[in-house]
């Protein structure tokens, strides 16, 4: 799981859907660097750090079309 930052890496990550985020990405509820942006189906997005992600995950899961994961970057 040594993997490198990966902050310019968009080509490989084909698995990723949109855009990498990166640190300027900021939490929508804390301010922190957002690991998880949460496209709604009303067609917004939100920014989550990891914390706030989990903390709101299952909520998220009823109101998005898609999560963009970034978490496992966390070391
Ligand atoms: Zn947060």
């Amino acid at each position: 799981m040594n993997r490198d930052e990966g902050k310019e890496d968009v080509m490989s990550a084909t698995y990723i859907e949109g855009s990498a985020l990166t640190a300027s990405d900021r939490c929508d509820r804390c301010g922190a660097q957002a690991y998880l942006r949460v496209t709604l189906t009303s067609g917004g997005e939100l920014l989550f750090c990891a914390h706030h992600g989990r903390a709101h995950q299952n909520k998220l899961r009823q109101v998005a079309l898609s999560i963009h994961d970034e978490t496992d970057r966390i070391s």
